[in-house]
């Protein structure tokens, strides 16, 4: 365990996890991100300034629930984020749903190049041939 200064209040926590936030803190920050939630879901034409203001978090907190998917957006919402990699609006996550697909299509060439089907097609004719060298 690592004694750690919470982020929020200051106080000298038992770290357990990674959380910089002392229980009582993540605790309040839970209760918090509940009552955002149930706001956006009520307010659907809320601003991110709206939602800060109207339940006392930072627009850097609202963010970040954000780009972690805890917290979405309707289509219908002005609420944007910038994809991170061509900066189109998006509602939730790091990457809009064009790169969302392209980074998955980088990933899944990348895990199908080291299972060539070389050696399958080789091992026919192998066997073949040792068939023949038996007989
Ligand atoms: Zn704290
Ligand atoms: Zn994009």
């Amino acid at each position: 365990m690592e004694v750690r200064t919470c982020k929020s209040c200051g106080r000298m926590f038992n770290c357990i996890g990674r959380t910089p936030l002392c229980p009582a803190c993540a605790d309040e920050m839970e209760k918090k991100f509940q009552q955002v939630k149930e706001y956006v879901w009520e307010h659907r034409s809320a601003t991110l300034q709206d939602i800060s203001e109207n339940n006392d978090v930072s627009v850097k907190q609202l963010r970040q629930w954000v780009r972690e998917e805890r917290l979405s957006f309707s289509d219908d919402s002005p609420v944007g984020l910038e994809c991170e990699k061509c900066g189109a609006t998006i509602k939730t996550g790091r990457y809009c749903e064009k790169c969302k697909n392209r980074l998955n299509s980088d990933l899944a060439s990348v895990m199908k190049k080291p299972e060539a089907p070389k050696d399958k097609i080789k091992d026919p004719r192998d066997n073949k041939n040792r068939m023949r060298y038996l007989q």
